[in-house]
């Protein structure tokens, strides 16, 4: 794999660390796994 870094959308979780498909929910930085799993924790209710 190249050392080619993400472009500027890169995010990573701030959760779990990971990158990939993260999301930016009310001014955090989750990936769609944490997202679903602390959002209710959170008192976040789920997104349609
Ligand atoms: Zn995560």
């Amino acid at each position: 794999m190249p050392k080619r870094r993400f472009g500027k959308g890169a995010h990573r979780c701030v959760h779990c660390g990971s990158y990939g498909h993260v999301y930016q929910q009310h001014g955090l930085k989750l990936c769609r796994r944490c997202f679903r799993e602390l959002a209710p924790k959170m008192g976040f209710k789920k997104y349609s």
